[in-house]
């Protein structure tokens, strides 16, 4: 994609003050009252739209939106080896491409700019990702229940080739898929090569209670204490779930710097029975973040609903309606509360950089304009308004790396994605209609 112009705001209310905002190559150089478009600028009239952060989708698997509605009342074992698994040995490149579109479709239109994913083809979730315009860490999924981790290693390295040679907004991570699903020479492998290339590591951690009473029998540790004795717990691990964490094991994860994912939303789908501790790990200093899952487990990708799942679950599940004060939830939400999600994915590896989760002169040129006329943003605080009132439906821009990816509530060529995804999901089987 070619450079964006340079793009100028004026009358956006950020925190209740009116502002301008001016991003030049895909950072924000202006940022305050008074600041006017220079000659040759994009200019929008945000006409008293809110200006915020966009929200980050800390762990999705994006192509799965191909899979929504699909066989989602069945028991998660039935429903991953008799519908799932058979299709997605059917997969081609184009099929994950055109499921990644949708989902960054949906995103774009839902307001999250940037997104952590786990999927097959990862290449093909990164041009989708490109062409889109939006922001994502990928890694293709490492696992060998069925044996063959030498095989394993080859294809987890040929998925760092495929994503090393997309461009800025996309980072490349390793994707071990779980400690049930990975055997213990090849997880020390992963972490192994993730600490030699300074590459991020995503996996699922503790989202059953059944994975920590088989962890604990073969292993003879818990999920964390296992995942640390085999080096893979530090300040570039994601850990998916979280649900079932002591809070020895989160001063543990505190220490070692990693982010833990709360995924309430697909939890509750899939009756794990439990949450991520939240006020355990905030008091344990653990850093935080948000995401939808999948869209075959989920089935949205509208961070703000799952944002008010989050919310409300915290609050339900500690009987303390002040556990997760409103703001502190957004911040989560945008990455934030994660030193590792808020830097833009060409400076993960440094882990220092521009800043993508808030709008900050020198920052990432990425914020949303909500719509000035959305009956759900009342009176009152905005936190509140968008955790507990809002949806998707409120964004009308979304900017990514200064480029407008939507304007009015319309993205270009939304249509064309919807046909070519559902076309996909046809030759798959999935979608008779
Ligand atoms: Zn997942």
């Amino acid at each position: 994609m070619a450079e964006p112009a340079p793009l100028a705001v004026t009358g956006a209310l950020l925190d209740g003050v009116e502002v301008g905002l001016r991003c030049e190559k895909g950072e924000i150089v202006a940022l305050g009252p008074g600041v006017e478009p220079a000659p040759g600028d994009e200019a929008i009239d945000a006409a008293g739209a809110h200006l915020v952060a966009p929200l980050l989708n800390a762990h999705t698997h994006a192509a799965m939106t191909l899979f929504r509605g699909y066989g989602g009342d069945l028991p998660l074992m039935r429903w991953l080896r008799e519908l799932i698994w058979p299709v997605e040995a059917r997969l081609e490149p184009e099929d994950v491409y055109w499921g990644a579109r949708l989902a960054c479709l949906e995103m774009i239109r839902t307001g999250t700019a940037c997104f952590w994913d786990m999927y097959w083809h990862p290449g093909a979730t990164a041009r989708a990702v490109e062409d889109a315009g939006l922001r994502a860490t990928i890694g293709g999924p490492i696992l060998d229940a069925g044996g063959g981790s030498e095989g394993m290693k080859e294809t987890a390295l040929a998925y760092l080739d495929e994503l090393a040679g997309t461009g800025p907004l996309v980072g490349s991570s390793l994707a071990p898929h779980a400690i049930y699903t990975v055997s213990e020479g090849l997880l020390r492998w992963t972490a192994e090569l993730a600490a030699e290339r300074s590459l991020p590591v995503q996996i699922h951690l503790s989202e059953t209670e059944q994975e920590v009473s088989e962890c604990l029998e073969r292993h003879g540790a818990r999920p964390p204490a296992y995942l640390d004795r085999l080096g893979m717990l530090g300040e570039r691990t994601v850990l998916a779930h979280g649900v079932w964490l002591d809070r020895s094991e989160l001063e543990l994860i505190a220490a070692r710097g990693c982010t833990v994912v709360a995924n309430p939303v697909a939890n509750m789908k899939l009756a794990v029975g439990g949450v991520l501790p939240y006020p355990a790990a905030r008091r344990a200093g653990v850093r935080v973040g948000l995401g939808t899952d999948g869209p075959g487990s989920n089935d949205s990708l509208d961070m703000l609903a799952d944002l008010k799942v989050f919310a409300l679950s915290q609050r339900h599940a500690s009987g303390d309606p002040t556990v997760l004060p409103a703001e502190e939830a957004w911040r989560v939400a945008t990455g934030a509360a994660s030193p590792l999600l808020s830097r833009s994915q060409r400076e993960l590896h440094g882990m220092h950089g521009k800043s993508v989760a808030t709008v900050v002169v020198g920052g990432a040129a990425d914020f949303l304009l909500l719509r000035a006329d959305s009956p759900e943003l009342g009176l009152g605080d905005l936190y509140s308004d968008l955790v507990y009132a809002a949806s998707g439906s409120v964004v009308d821009t979304t900017v990514v790396a200064g480029r407008v990816l939507m304007r009015g509530g319309v993205v270009e060529g939304g249509e064309e994605i919807v046909a070519r995804a559902r076309e996909r999901a046809r030759r798959l089987g999935i979608d008779p209609s």
